[in-house]
């Protein structure tokens, strides 16, 4: 069950409803940050006495008794979408993001030279991983803080906001120092100790899809992070395992209205892990968008072919001008028809 609060209601308002749900056995999470509080019910059946006798009290606006185990990312916590800040860019409005950047953070020349070209090609947020969950132990693993110093610095160049990874709870502190944005990598979707410390560091979280995880445990990843208090969720669809050899994962774009109509998390789309080649980047981007992503997130490297990571799936610059032109064209052409490509529950 979800209850929305009236934007004028007071916390002894919240308080009382706490209380009386509490007593009668239920579990329940207030929703604060952007837009009307909300109480999010769970625990038990809801009778419709108490979905009633709820609605009568104080500050109440409306009461919804669907019960869904993510019940704070359910898309009725928030009808309308939730919009992220990320240092002033807004995901989820009408305008789609793009972030972009290196796989990994080579060295300060590198990514200088990457976020100027991300921003003269009209991106909005730069990319790059100081700390990197490689596959192999004996790969190039990020440079760590100094790769934490040199985003910041190509921040202060080019204006553009952060987005980075952060692997392990003991490291959130020093990664939220930097970042305006956490990143938490496919393969650790369910740490949920990594979600708890996240979340409490109060910063935006691009929480990108398990290449296992179904989209249910998607979302109740995200729930954790509401539960901690933190409802600056951006979802990111980066593909998923499946038997075909020919592209590294298979990007689930079915994801994309399902997620827009399931939560009201927004939902960026990385075609680079999605397919793992290059030259399917541009297509599945302007794919990812038409399904409604609020965003893409794109591998770029101003040498593609002598990345220390993820070379094969990174862009070079002139593919993202290319993208970046032709998304903000299918986004307008979309503009006067994605209501009814978009199913809102
Ligand atoms: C990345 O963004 O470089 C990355 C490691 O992504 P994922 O966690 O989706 O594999
Ligand atoms: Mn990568």
């Amino acid at each position: 069950m979800i209850i929305t609060m009236r934007n004028e209601s007071t916390s002894p308002d919240q308080q009382r409803i706490v209380q009386h749900l509490q007593e009668r056995g239920y579990q329940t999470h207030v929703l604060s940050g952007s837009g009307a509080p909300v109480i999010g019910v769970n625990g038990r059946a809801i009778t419709d006495g108490l979905a009633d006798e709820v609605c009568r009290m104080p500050g109440v606006d409306a009461v919804n008794p669907s019960m869904k185990p993510y019940m704070l990312a359910q898309r009725s916590a928030r009808p309308n979408g939730s919009i992220i800040d990320v240092g002033g860019v807004r995901i989820g409005a009408d305008e789609p993001v793009i972030m972009a950047g290196t796989c990994v953070v080579e060295n300060r020349e590198i990514t200088i030279q990457a976020a100027e070209l991300v921003k003269a090609a009209g991106g909005t947020i730069l990319r790059g991983g100081a700390f990197k969950p490689r596959t192999s132990p004996y790969s190039f693993q990020g440079l760590g803080e100094e790769g934490l110093q040199i985003l910041a610095e190509a921040r202060e160049r080019t204006g553009l906001p952060v987005v980075t990874e952060v692997m392990e709870p003991e490291q959130v502190d020093l990664v939220a120092r930097y970042a305006d944005m956490l990143q938490i990598g496919s393969r650790n979707m369910s740490n949920f100790p990594l979600l708890r410390r996240a979340a409490a560091s109060g910063k935006p979280i691009l929480l990108k899809r398990g290449f296992s995880a179904t989209i249910e445990e998607w979302l109740m990843s995200a729930e954790y992070v509401l539960a901690g208090g933190n409802d600056q969720i951006v979802l990111c669809e980066r593909g998923i395992r499946g038997f075909d050899t020919v592209t590294r994962f298979t990007l689930d774009l079915n994801a994309v209205p399902v997620i827009r109509e399931l939560t009201h998390l927004p939902i960026v789309v990385d075609p680079s892990h999605g397919t793992g080649r290059r030259e399917l980047v541009a297509p599945m981007s302007l794919a990812g968008i038409a399904a409604g992503a609020h965003g893409l997130i794109l591998e770029m490297h101003p040498d593609p072919d002598s990345a220390l990571c993820d070379g094969a799936q990174s862009i070079p610059p002139a593919t993202l001008n290319g993208i970046v032109a032709s998304v903000r064209a299918m986004n307008q052409a979309l503009k006067g028809v994605s209501t009814p490509l978009v199913a809102v529950a």
